[in-house]
Formats: C-alpha cells, sequence, structure tokens
C-alpha cells in the first residue's frame, strides 16, 4: 500500500524509505511539512508486529510534530523517524550510522533527535554522519542535550496549569496523580511532583521500575493495566501512544487527563469523548513540547538553557487559551488545539 493510501496520511510532504543490507537498518523517515522551517523531529526505535504499524506511527508522529513545533513556536516544520527494530539484532554502531547517512541523504529537510528507544548517547553515534541531529550532550548553560528532562519539566507545568483549571487548586500537595509510563518523562514528572507532596500511583510494564520509584518517592506502584482506571485527580500518560479509546475513555476517573506520551487519542473522535465526559485534557502536542524547544534551540544555535526554560514556562499559558477558547466554543480542547496548529502551517 503506497504511503497515501493510509487513513492517517495528510498531505505529508514525503514519506521515505531506508534499508541498509549491512547493518540491518530499516527506517522510514516522514516528513509531514516544512512551511515553518526543516522538518524536526525524533527518531524511534521499536519493535513494530507489522510494517504498516510503522508507517502509521511515523506518519501520525510526524504531523503531531508539525503541530507540537508550530505550538512552540519554533521556526521548525514537522518530521519523525522509526527505526524498525529486529527482536533478534542489536543497535549497533553501524545501524546507526547507517541511518545517520539516511538522514543525511534528506540535506537537512529533517532534523532528527531522541525519541523512546534512542538515547543521547545512540545521536553522538548519528552525528558523525550528518549535521542535521540535535539533543547531542552539551555543556555549562547551552540549550541542548537529553529532551526528556525538558519535556518533563513542561508536563509539570502543564499538570499544575490543569489542576488549577479543572480543580482550583493553585498547590500540589496531597493532589493525586497517577502516571502511565515511568521512563525518562514520567519518572521525571513523579519527581517533580514528589517534591510538592503530590499523592503517586505510579504504573510501568517494567514493574520493577515502577515498583523502585515508588519506593524510592513514597508513592504506590499499581499493574499497568489498572493505571488509566485508577481513582485519581490527574491522569498523566507518559508511555506510548493511542491509549485514549472508546472503552478507556468511559473507565476514567479522574477529572484531568495531561500527560506526555504522543498522539494520546486513538482516534480524532476521542477527543469528543473525552470532552463529553467533562475530562479537563490537555493536547499532548501542546503540554510535551518541552524537549523539542530545548532540542530546537539547540539545532537553530537560539539561545541557551535560560531561553530554553523561559519558553517551556510559556506553556501553561498555551493551554489555558485553549481550554478557554474550549469553554466559550463547547469544542473539545483537542479540536481547538488542532485549527490553532493547522492555522500555524498553512492548512488552516
Ligand atoms: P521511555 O522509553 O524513557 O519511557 C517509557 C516508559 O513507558 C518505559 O519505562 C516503558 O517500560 C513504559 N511503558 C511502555 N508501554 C507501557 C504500558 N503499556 N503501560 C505502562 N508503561 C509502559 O520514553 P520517554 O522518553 O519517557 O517517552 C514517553 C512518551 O513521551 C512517549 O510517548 C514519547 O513519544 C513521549 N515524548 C517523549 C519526549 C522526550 O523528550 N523523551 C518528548 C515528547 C514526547
Amino acid at each position: 500500500m503506497a504511503p497515501w493510501d493510509y487513513p492517517d496520511f495528510d498531505e505529508h510532504e514525503g514519506v521515505h524509505f531506508f534499508r541498509d543490507t549491512a547493518s540491518g537498518l530499516s527506517a522510514i523517515i516522514a516528513i509531514h511539512s516544512t512551511h515553518l522551517g526543516s522538518a524536526a523531529g525524533g527518531c524511534r526505535y521499536w519493535t513494530y508486529a507489522r510494517s504498516d504499524d510503522a508507517i502509521t506511527d511515523a506518519l501520525r508522529l510526524s504531523r503531531g510534530m508539525s503541530y507540537k513545533n508550530a505550538m512552540a513556536g519554533l521556526p521548525m516544520g514537522g518530521g519523525k523517524a522509526v527505526i524498525l527494530a529486529d527482536p533478534t539484532g542489536a543497535k549497533t554502531h553501524a545501524l546507526l550510522a547507517a541511518f545517520g547517512r539516511s538522514v543525511e541523504s534528506l540535506g537537512g529537510r529533517y532534523v532528527t533527535a531522541e525519541d523512546v528507544g534512542i538515547s543521547d548517547a545512540d545521536m553522538v553515534e548519528v552525528a558523525k554522519q550528518t549535521s542535521h541531529v540535535s539533543g547531542l550532550p552539551v555543556a555549562g548553560g547551552a540549550a541542548g542535550g537529553d529532551p526528556g528532562p525538558f519535556t518533563a519539566h513542561g508536563i509539570y507545568l502543564g499538570v499544575r496549569a490543569a489542576v488549577r483549571h479543572a480543580l482550583r487548586r493553585d498547590d500540589m500537595n496531597g493532589v493525586h496523580v497517577a502516571i502511565q509510563g515511568v521512563g525518562s518523562v514520567g519518572g521525571g514528572l513523579a519527581r517533580l511532583l514528589a517534591r510538592d507532596g503530590a499523592k503517586l500511583t505510579l504504573a510501568d510494564v517494567n514493574v520493577d521500575r515502577a515498583k523502585a520509584l515508588a519506593a524510592e518517592l513514597g508513592g504506590e506502584a499499581v499493574p499497568a493495566d489498572s493505571i488509566l482506571s485508577v481513582e485519581a485527580d490527574v491522569i498523566s500518560p507518559c508511555a506510548l501512544g493511542a491509549i485514549l479509546t472508546a472503552e478507556s475513555i468511559a473507565a476514567l476517573r479522574a477529572p484531568v487527563v495531561a500527560g506526555g506520551a504522543n498522539n494520546q487519542l486513538a482516534t480524532p473522535e476521542d477527543g469528543g469523548r473525552i470532552h463529553a465526559r467533562g475530562i479537563t485534557y490537555a493536547p499532548d502536542y501542546v503540554i510535551n513540547a518541552g524537549g523539542i524547544i530545548n532540542v530546537g534551540l539547540e539545532y537553530l544555535g537560539h539561545g541557551d538553557r535560560a531561553e530554553v526554560e523561559k519558553r517551556i514556562a510559556e506553556i501553561p499559558g498555551r493551554l489555558d487559551t485553549i481550554w478557554q477558547e474550549s469553554a466559550s466554543t463547547g469544542e473539545p480542547a483537542a479540536i481547538v488545539a488542532d485549527r490553532m496548529a493547522q492555522k500555524l502551517i498553512g492548512r488552516g
């Protein structure tokens, strides 16, 4: 099937397929839009059951990056890479080098960075082949480096904004937050919330990881398949996408959903379902922009860490604008945010 026959095809400017037999690389780079600049978005290393799933992921994630970068005020378009991990193979230097050459072949139309399964050390390998890389280790007060902590910080500020909006509370002391996935983003968020005295319920398919963090921070660990229906003040999805479905939304027992995972809504209709339940939803690509703000400014050579923090601090205000418009028009927050983003990328 051609990329444009997929339901998630959205007038993407290009979908590029790369294979390097020697290293075992199979990768897809989807460029959704370069209207605002080079298409920026991380590289995901993941085992997909079918190649179709990888193409769908690249299409959805790259569109999300166009929206995310536009809403974050970055002069960058949206793209995403996925490397189809072979469960019997390894993420070797040769494979990362082949990926770097693939990025280089696009001549700067796509700029890569870390995503799930890719570390800053991996990006160092990629950078040996191409300059169109961000998320590289930096020293001192420079912008850049692992985007995870910056994403977590933006989500923390967004969760606090959602709690102010929905619960009329200014502090997080005793506010119950249930986090799905405690990796780089969810784990960082948990630590920031623990500092404020929030009550934490944590879950991860890596059960030991959730248990260890719960023990360290004084929270509770629950099985991964029960986290979305925990009775809490905030559900924070910080694992993978498409977890907000008709079924899971019906089972939610929290007034707020605000988390870092990309593409949380399984279908556009799910934004309407969550709204119809009166739940405050933080559109994922708005609340989780902290990491791309950090690596975007690194790539562009604009500003330092203080500038990154200043721009991340604008995330709550952006969410408030979306919720206010949603309240005045009666439309789901997801629809309001999409319309704002589409206008910014010249598709409104
Ligand atoms: P990560 O790999 O560090 O952590 C993800 C965690 O989720 C892992 O601990 C994994 O075991 C767990 N997990 C996977 N499936 C799960 C499930 N079904 N239930 C519970 N736990 C599950 O990845 P990350 O960097 O923390 O990213 C998390 C999410 O945030 C992803 O959707 C990613 O695309 C998104 N995101 C990340 C960044 C960033 O800067 N890292 C930026 C924007 C968005």
